[in-house]
């Protein structure tokens, strides 16, 4: 390790490989330090046992634009849900599409009964208002998603049985008191995106950009634990190295700021099956489910996340405290409930804790000012909003602010 260079980004998250990537470009010398021994930050997957788990349910918006334009996605090659869900109404599964993408499905979705013709209308119209839409350029007043939705005068129904599911799924908290600005941005990407999964799983996403990182700038398996006036960094092996910049990504920001950020919580539990969930290409939401908010088939979009025949089938609960056993008896009950066999069809594979899972972004958390002092520079979801994209864009603005 050298004992000097220009910048430190600290953290290699999607934020930390973003800006290593356009210090590069930049012709700006680095040091990339990361405390684990893989890249990606919460974006990751595990290989085991022949099956690929992602780091909880995440997927890839096709929109990210930014986020593209520093991967290789022909080599990423990513598959597809198909736009919308399929909605558990207690009874049954009702398909809510986007008619005017997934024309196959668009005669079901007219007629199922979740939404009104009122809904599909207002459905539009807030697709094309929030076209390109920036959560930095958003003057309108900042409320919760729950009032959004009702100002905007959605069907009670509407909210229940498909925003308040879906959101939950991706806000990982269900009183949907996320800000509406975090909704509008998520609302957009997935109005024009496709929510997508690498053929290796979420982790080919940060290893692709790794690849192109020069090897000599990126130490892993290193935590910075303190930095003095002399910009001296200290690393936990004993190392330290002395900087001009120091750019800051996910936790490392505590090192400067006793402002601790919140995140929202989920379980997610795998199972394997013999058993092929019906439309498994579609995410399915389940409002009428005291225990589960979501399940996912990544084996229905892309063969590779199972080294066998057997399907792959992702489970999210969201704020639940039973024991392992109870809680994995519990769900294989209600996927029997749901897709047919019997308990045992449902092979228990792995149960991930998710303790910090979306960031907590709360109505007024975007009136943060950036944090830019003495050239140091807390960059990440936190500084734009907690998605891939959100962090990309975040450590690649800080990048060209040196
Ligand atoms: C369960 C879950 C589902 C999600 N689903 C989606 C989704 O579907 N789509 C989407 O766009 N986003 C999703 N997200 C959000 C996305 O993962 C985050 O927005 C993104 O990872 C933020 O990137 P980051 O680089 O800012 O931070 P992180 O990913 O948190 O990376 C920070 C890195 O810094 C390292 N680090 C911290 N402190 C130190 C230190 N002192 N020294 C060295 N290294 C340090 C950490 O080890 C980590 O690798 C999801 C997140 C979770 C957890």
């Amino acid at each position: 390790m050298p004992s000097t260079t220009d910048t430190i980004i600290v953290g290699a998250g999607p934020a930390g490989l973003a800006c290593a990537l356009q210090c590069q470009k930049n012709d700006k010398p680095f040091l990339l330090v990361e405390g684990s021994d893989r890249v990606g930050g919460r974006v990751g997957s595990i290989q085991e046992d022949g099956f690929i788990f992602d780091l909880g349910f995440q997927v890839y918006n096709t929109a990210y634009e930014i986020t593209n334009s520093l991967l290789n996605l022909e080599k990423i090659d990513l598959n597809h849900f198909r736009p919308g869900a399929m909605v558990h109404d207690g009874n049954s599964f009702q398909m809510i599409s986007d008619p005017l993408r997934d024309l196959s499905q668009a005669f079901g979705t007219l007629f199922s009964d979740i939404s009104t013709i009122g809904d599909k209308l207002k459905v539009l119209k807030l697709k094309n208002s929030l076209r390109g839409y920036r959560v930095d350029h958003d003057n309108e007043s900042d409320m919760n998603t729950y009032e959004f939705l009702l100002d905007q005068g959605f069907s009670d129904r509407m909210i229940e049985m498909f925003f308040r599911p879906f959101f939950s799924g991706i806000f990982l908290e269900t009183k949907l008191e996320t800000s509406s600005r975090f909704f509008k941005y998520v609302f957009s990407m997935f109005s024009v995106g496709l929510a997508s999964l690498p053929d290796r799983g979420m982790q080919a996403i940060p290893d692709d950009m790794l690849s192109r990182i020069d090897r000599g700038s990126i130490v892993l398996g290193k935590k910075v634990i303190g930095m003095d006036k002399a910009r001296n960094i200290m690393l936990d092996d004993g190392d330290s190295i002395q900087v001009e910049n120091i750019i800051l990504t996910g936790d490392s920001s505590c090192l400067v700021t006793n402002s601790s950020y919140k995140y929202n919580m989920a379980k997610t539990l795998y199972f394997s099956s013999r058993i092929e969930p019906a439309k498994g290409d579609y995410i399915h939401l389940f409002p009428c489910d005291d225990l589960i908010n979501n399940i996912a088939v990544p084996t229905s979009i892309s063969s590779t996340y199972t080294r066998n025949s057997d399907q792959l089938i992702s489970v999210t609960i969201l704020g639940n405290d039973l024991p392992e056993i109870d809680l994995i008896k519990d769900v294989q009950s209600r996927l029997v409930n749901y897709y047919g066999g019997e308990n045992g069809n449902y092979e228990f594979l792995k149960c991930l804790e998710i303790k910090k899972g979306t960031l907590s972004q709360l109505v007024g958390h975007f009136d943060r000012p950036s944090f830019v002092h003495d050239n140091i520079f807390i960059a990440g979801e936190q500084d734009t909003n907690g998605s891939i994209e959100g962090a990309v864009i975040s450590g690649l603005n800080v990048a060209n602010l040196i």
